[in-house]
């Protein structure tokens, strides 16, 4: 094969190692994508009808605080001024999401001032000590109080990961600032916007490039054999489909996403509600258009909605969110041993790592795989990291004679993930 770099899967991450190769350094690079489109899952595509933007795997929100990330997405493409808010029902009330001063107030029919909000939420979460949550119930409850919980996580929660709380990582829920102001930005992060003329346009400027090839339609399965040993492989699909589940099923949570076009211009007067009641079957109702308020070619008498639906994944499932239960932990790290042991491939993404990853934390840990890894593979004849194994013969390098064997981005040291840029905490830089 007349490449020196395989790519499988064409998300954020994919792209990201394949722009860099190519730019950087020059290498031709063949990416994977089982798919009939590549973007992975902030692919977004027009509405016939109406021509409004839909993110056909779920509303994508671009937000971060890495000014590296900010400064390398801004390369391929302008990003608008909108700023994420989410309204949420209960009881069929609507109160503004992420828990702030507006939904404490509203929720407990008083005018809180920010101290006395502070004193009634201590209140409400005394059960839990300072420090000991061990589980998304706990720790919920330690930061907005059983009574907030109960309405606006626990039957959310239970919806979207068909999982009881209390056996969810609390890192679930960190992922949601707390306000004790009414500020109620979904984000925390200094840059945010959605690219101006939409996701797909932006990832194809990245690839747009005759050293990169990209083969749609085409799984890796159906070239596996061929590329590895033969290439480098960067590998972002699931990792328990990549060794065939040897070590059992991770879990992941897929979504249904049902799309109607409505015959009117304004379905719900914001971008996201979602619904906390256990008894509606859905989490939340998208309306793309409100995305782009500045798109003033959009229809005014018909509008998209696109309500979400979750559930556990099966095999042939999109697997989109992953659980991450104290079994899946242990199956991770049975998979990280493999993948240490697999050489020349890296794996990476938020399929090849198994991590809860944003499109700013997938960009900023391929920036950091290529840095680390593969620059330096490449381009100074460096090992990428001492392999656990050393009974495989070394990985032929693509553009020099004489590199280590390529080991996995998920070895032992698992760099990349650890790197701040890619921490949990980044969506919204700790509690305020
Ligand atoms: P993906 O985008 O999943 O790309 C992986 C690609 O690999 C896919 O295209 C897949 O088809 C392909 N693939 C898998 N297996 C194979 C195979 N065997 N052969 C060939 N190809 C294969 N992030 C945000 O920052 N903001 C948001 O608002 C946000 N909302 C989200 C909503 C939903 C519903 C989901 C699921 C994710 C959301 N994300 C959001 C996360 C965002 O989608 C990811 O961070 C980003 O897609 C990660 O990119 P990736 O390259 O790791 O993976
Ligand atoms: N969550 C909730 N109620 C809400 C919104 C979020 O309980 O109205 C919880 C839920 O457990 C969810 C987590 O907070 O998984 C993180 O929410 P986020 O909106 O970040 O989830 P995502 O964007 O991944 O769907």
């Amino acid at each position: 094969m007349n490449v020196d770099l395989a790519v499988v899967g064409s998300g954020f991450f994919g792209l990201t190692i394949a722009e860099r190769c190519t730019r950087e350094l020059g290498l031709r690079v063949l990416v994977i994508e089982r798919r009939p489109h590549i973007g992975g899952n902030a692919y977004s595509e027009p509405e016939p009808q109406t021509g409004i933007e839909i993110h056909r795997y779920g509303a994508h929100l671009f937000h971060t605080s890495n000014a590296r990330v900010w400064e390398y997405a801004n390369r391929y493409t302008g990003f608008t001024g909108y700023q994420h808010r989410v309204f949420t029902i209960y009881k069929g009330r609507v109160y503004p999401m992420p828990i702030n001063l507006g939904t404490m107030c509203e929720y407990f029919g008083a005018a809180l001032s920010p101290d006395e909000a502070r004193a009634l939420i201590a209140e409400q979460s005394a059960e839990i000590e300072p420090g000991q949550a061990v589980n998304l119930e706990q720790k919920a409850v330690s930061l907005i109080g059983r009574p907030l919980y109960e309405a606006f996580i626990r039957g959310y929660t239970y919806k979207q990961w068909q999982t009881d709380p209390v056996d969810l990582p609390p890192e679930i829920i960190t992922r949601l600032p707390v306000r004790y102001t009414f500020d109620n930005r979904y984000f925390n992060d200094t840059f945010e916007g959605l690219p101006v003329d939409g996701y797909t346009a932006w990832l194809e400027r990245m690839v747009d490039h005759p050293k990169i090839e990209v083969r749609l339609n085409t799984d890796f399965a159906c070239l596996r054999s061929e590329l590895l040993g033969s290439v480098p492989v960067v590998y972002t699909g699931p990792l328990d489909a990549y060794f065939d589940y040897a070590a059992g099923d991770l879990g992941w949570r897929t979504l249904d996403f049902d799309l109607e076009v409505l015959p009117t211009g304004d379905f719900q007067g914001t971008p996201v509600m979602n619904y906390a009641d256990s008894d509606v079957p859905f989490t939340r109702i998208h309306e793309f258009r409100h995305f782009h308020p500045e798109r003033d070619w959009y229809p005014t008498d018909k509008t998209v909605i696109m309500r979400e639906y979750a559930r556990f994944a099966e095999h042939g499932d999109e697997p989109y969110y992953p659980i991450n239960t104290a079994e899946d932990r242990a199956r991770l790290l049975a998979y990280r041993e493999m993948a240490d042991r697999e050489q020349g491939v890296l794996f990476g993404g938020r399929l090849g790592t198994y991590k809860y990853l944003d499109m700013h934390m997938a960009i900023g840990s391929a920036l950091t795989t290529f840095e680390n890894r593969l620059r330096p593979f490449f381009k100074d004849h460096a090992p990428l990291s001492p392999a656990i194994s050393t009974d495989h013969a070394p990985l032929s390098p693509a553009i020099s004679t004489d590199h280590a064997p390529l080991s996995p981005a998920i070895s032992t040291d698992h760099a990349p993930l650890n790197n701040p840029e890619t921490a949990l905490t980044d969506r919204n830089g700790g509690h305020e």
